[in-house]
């Protein structure tokens, strides 16, 4: 048995990870269990995912892929990777609208916690799910569709309403990408022209360390179907092409980026910072996110910017990107076009975890909103401001849980106790 998160910050506290090979399988289990909690591929970053009690993992289901070319969907298991099937959906046509950095993901896991891409116009992964299968706490299946009363609720369910067994989610034709790397954006750009910058192109993110450079670098990833606008040369705001492969952390080896210097690629190639054949990121890290109105995105920035210097000695990089408003109820997201104000930290654990109060208490005025997976430290009494659905989410929990079998410390504290 797996006790470790990906990145190894926290041993789980559970007695046993059951592993069913099909739905059926599931459905006994959870109904013979009285507590379980549902484990995706263990990239959050908190306790999320943990319990004192026994967890489950639905990666041992056959993925079973089906696509509706008609309805434009395709259904894949919830313990699915990204990366497990993105290239099958892009062989017979077919594409996701957006992914997160990493493609090693599950879907179940992702869509639980609002997991997110950028763009402007790219609402988070879960705004992707058009139907869900929950094997609910009597052993039961209950399927939710997009126009269902109780779906927007359902789907950043941070595992409490059950667990997910498959997953539909919306295709579009598939489409190439583009990235390319602008180094250098001068500070006074990133205030200045933050809209036009994140407007310029499809995804586009900014890297940080909060220093005289704005951002270093821009990261521009645009859809050859919309090419003739997106800036792929010379400079953009002051920011240089860069010519050679980089990763956007000074530490890590650039072949674990997905490739860049302008050369066009399927989406699922592309869209992802991190290849699937490598390592995420950094490995060694820890990670945190806010998502903040994008009315109070330049404001948010230079509050960030005040804590620079304690910051700086435990940071790696900073990533800053937008997310379009979403409806759904507990979504980071939900009803405002967002900017993502990311960390990845180094791993000094304890100097991150005194960090965090003074971050949060600087972005709260902004309305911020925690990234479920990863690490915060909000005052849970923020909640119901925060999420004006929190009252409806309870209330859907308890008719699908009423014996709290999916519950755990952490959405207990964060969704039921604040
Ligand atoms: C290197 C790295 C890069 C990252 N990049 C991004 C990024 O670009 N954008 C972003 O937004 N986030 C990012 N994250 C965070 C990550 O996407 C989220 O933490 C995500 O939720 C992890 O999914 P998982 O499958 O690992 O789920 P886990 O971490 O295992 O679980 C997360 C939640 O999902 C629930 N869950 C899992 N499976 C099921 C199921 N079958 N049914 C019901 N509930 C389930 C769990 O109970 C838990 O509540 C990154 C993380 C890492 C480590």
């Amino acid at each position: 048995m797996t006790s470790k998160n990906w990145a190894g910050n926290l041993s789980y506290s559970a007695s046993g990870l059951l592993q069913p090979t099909s739905v059926d399988e599931l459905r006994e289990m959870v109904a013979a269990t009285p507590r379980i909690r549902a484990l995706g591929s263990r990239h959050s970053f908190n306790r999320i995912a943990d319990t004192t009690a026994v967890q489950v993992s639905t990666a041992g289901i056959p993925l079973d892929l089906s696509i509706d070319p008609v309805g434009r969907t395709v259904t894949v298991g919830g313990g699915a990777r990204y990366g497990e099937f993105a290239r099958q959906l892009d062989r017979a046509g077919w594409a996701l609208h957006n992914l997160a950095s990493l493609p090693h993901i599950s879907v179940a896991g992702a869509i639980a916690t609002g997991t997110h891409g950028s763009g402007d116009r790219n609402g988070c992964l879960s705004t992707e799910v058009a139907a869900l299968e929950i094997v609910t706490a009597d052993g039961g299946t209950l399927t939710l569709r997009r126009g269902d009363p109780d779906f927007d609720g359902a789907v950043v369910s941070l595992g409490a309403l059950g667990v997910v067994s498959r997953v539909t989610l919306d295709i579009e034709l598939a489409f190439e990408v583009r990235q390319d790397l602008f180094a250098n954006l001068p500070r006074a750009s990133l205030t200045d022209h933050f809209d036009e910058i994140t407007a310029s192109a499809y995804s586009v993110s900014l890297f940080t360390t909060w220093g005289e450079v704005g951002a270093d670098p821009v990261w521009i990833k645009s859809r050859m179907d919309a090419l003739a606008a997106a800036p792929t040369s010379g400079e953009i705001f002051g920011a240089h092409r860069v010519p050679v492969q980089r990763s956007p952390l000074a530490e890590a080896p650039a072949v674990n980026t997905t490739v860049q210097g302008g050369v066009p690629g399927a989406w699922w190639d592309r869209l992802p910072h991190f290849a699937l054949e490598y390592t995420p990121s950094n490995g060694e890290e820890l990670q945190t996110e806010y998502l903040v109105p994008r009315r109070h995105a330049i404001d948010a920035f230079e509050a960030v910017r005040a804590l620079a210097p304690r910051l700086r000695p435990h940071l790696l990089v900073s990533e800053l990107r937008t997310v379009a408003a979403d409806d759904l109820w507990l979504s980071p997201s939900h009803s405002e076009d967002c900017a993502g104000i990311h960390f990845t930290w180094q791993q000094h654990i304890p100097e991150v975890a005194a960090l965090l109060p003074d971050l949060d208490a600087a972005l709260a005025p902004f309305g911020s909103r925690p990234h479920w997976g990863k690490l915060f430290d909000t005052d849970p009494g923020r909640m119901p401001q925060l999420y004006p659905r929190l009252t409806e989410f309870r209330e859907l929990a308890e008719r699908l849980d009423p014996g709290h079998k999916f519950r755990n410390e952490f959405v207990d504290r964060w969704l039921f106790d604040a």
